[in-house]
C-alpha cells in the first residue's frame, strides 16, 4: 500500500469511530449542507449546532426560508455575526425558488449563487453529493501544513496548488463525503492549533512535521491584521413608553439590522457629546443624556468596539417625528418588543443589560 493510500485508509478508518454526530451529517441533506457550511465559516462548532437546530425548525425548506421576511431571517442569526452570510441564504433561496427550489449538484452552478464561494462549493459537492471536490479550511490547511512540514505561508499560492494536488492524489473516488469531513475532524479534535495530540493521530507515521520537530511552527501563518479600537455612543429615548429605534442602511456595514441612534466617539468628545451630536445628525431630535447605562465591548473581524450606552430625553420638538438620516425606517417599540428585531450584538448587549435593569419600568412609567 502506498504511503497516500495508507494515509486514507487510516483516516477513513479514524473517521468511522471518532466522528461526532452532527446533525447535518445524519442525513446529508443538501439544503442542510449547505446551511451547516454557511453558519461554520467564522464560527465554532458547539454555537452552530444550536443556530442550526434552531434554523431547521423554522425554515425546513428551502421554499420556507425564501417564503420568510429578512427581518425574521436576520433574527434568527443574531448573535453568528457576519450577517451577509444570513442575508445571501435567503436571497440565495428566493433565487432557487424561481425554478423548483432545488440546490444545484454542479459545482460551476453552486459556485454562481450569492455568498457560494469555492470552499463552500466543494464542501456541499463533497458531503452532500459525495463526489471529488476538494474543500480546504484552516483545519485541512493545518493537517497538510504539518503532515508535509510546508516552510512558507501555508496561505501562499504554491501552497494552496501543493494541497490541492496532494487532495487529489488522495481522495478515494467513492469516499468523498467521509474522506473530506474526515480531514477538517481530524484538524478539529487532534492535529489542534496550540496542541495537536500527535499520540492519537492516525496519520501520526507519516507526519513529516512530526519527524522533524517543527509541528510547533506549523502552519506558518502571514502576520495578523491590527486590532483596530473604535468607540461609540448610542442612546436610548423613551417616548410614551416606547424606545426608538432605527434599521440601518442596506449598503451600510451590519446591513438591514436595528439599532439605537448614534454612532462613533469623533477625538476630543466625550461619549456623552457625541451621542447629543450623533442623535440629531441622524434624527434631526434634540436630545439630553440623563444617566449612563453601561459600557459594553465586542469584536468583529479585527475591530475591538466600546459601545457607551445612555438613557436620554428629548429636549425639544417632544413630538417631532425623527428624520431617517442614517436609517431606512424607524419605530417607536416597547422594550419588551425588542427582542423580535435582530440587533448587532453591541446593542443586544445592552438591551440584554437594560431587561435587567429594574430601573426600566421605572423609567417606562415617567415616559
Ligand atoms: S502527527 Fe501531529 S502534527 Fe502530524 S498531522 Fe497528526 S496531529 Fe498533526
Amino acid at each position: 500500500m502506498s504511503e497516500y493510500s495508507q494515509f486514507t485508509a487510516n483516516l477513513l478508518e479514524w473517521f468511522t469511530i471518532h466522528s461526532r454526530d452532527l446533525p447535518w451529517r445524519r442525513t446529508y441533506d443538501p439544503y442542510h449542507v449547505w446551511v451547516s457550511e454557511i453558519m461554520l465559516q467564522q464560527t465554532r462548532m458547539d454555537r452552530v449546532v444550536a443556530y442550526f437546530s434552531r434554523w431547521i425548525v423554522r425554515f425546513p425548506t428551502i421554499n420556507i426560508l425564501a417564503d420568510a421576511a429578512e427581518d425574521e431571517v436576520l433574527r434568527l442569526w443574531e448573535g453568528l455575526g457576519y450577517y451577509s452570510r444570513a442575508r445571501n441564504l435567503h436571497k440565495t433561496a428566493r433565487i432557487l425558488c424561481e425554478n423548483g427550489c432545488h440546490l444545484p449538484e454542479d459545482y460551476e452552478n453552486l459556485l454562481a449563487l450569492p455568498g457560494i464561494g469555492p470552499y463552500t462549493a466543494g464542501a456541499i459537492m463533497s458531503i452532500a453529493y459525495n463526489r471529488c471536490y476538494p474543500a480546504v479550511d484552516a483545519n485541512v490547511e493545518r493537517v497538510f501544513s504539518r503532515y508535509f512540514d510546508l516552510a512558507s505561508p501555508v496561505k501562499e499560492k504554491k501552497n494552496k496548488s501543493f494541497i490541492l494536488a496532494k487532495l487529489k492524489k488522495m481522495q478515494p473516488d467513492d469516499q468523498c463525503r467521509f474522506f473530506n469531513q474526515a480531514l477538517m475532524e481530524l484538524g478539529a479534535l487532534i492535529c489542534l492549533p496550540a496542541t495537536p495530540v500527535c499520540h492519537k493521530c492516525p496519520v501520526a507515521a507519516f507526519c513529516l512535521s512530526r519527524q522533524r520537530g517543527t509541528t510547533p511552527n506549523r502552519p506558518l501563518l502571514q502576520p495578523k491584521k491590527k486590532t483596530i479600537r473604535i468607540d461609540m455612543a448610542t442612546g436610548i429615548v423613551f417616548r410614551k413608553g416606547k424606545i426608538l429605534i432605527q434599521k440601518r442602511l442596506s449598503d451600510d456595514v451590519w446591513a438591514n439590522l436595528w439599532e439605537f441612534p448614534g454612532g462613533r466617539i469623533k477625538q476630543g468628545e466625550t461619549p456623552e457629546q457625541a451621542v447629543i451630536r450623533e442623535f440629531f445628525e441622524e434624527t434631526n431630535l434634540h436630545i439630553n443624556v440623563t444617566k449612563k447605562i453601561t459600557t459594553v465591548q465586542h469584536s468583529y473581524m479585527h475591530y475591538r468596539v466600546t459601545l457607551h450606552g445612555f438613557f436620554c430625553e428629548i429636549s425639544d420638538g417632544k413630538n417631532k417625528k425623527p428624520a431617517l438620516h442614517a436609517a431606512q425606517e424607524n419605530r417607536w417599540v416597547a422594550i419588551d418588543e425588542l427582542k423580535k428585531f435582530a440587533f448587532p450584538a453591541g446593542h443586544r448587549k445592552l438591551i440584554d443589560y437594560l431587561l435587567e435593569d429594574i430601573q426600566v419600568d421605572r423609567l417606562k412609567a415617567e415616559g
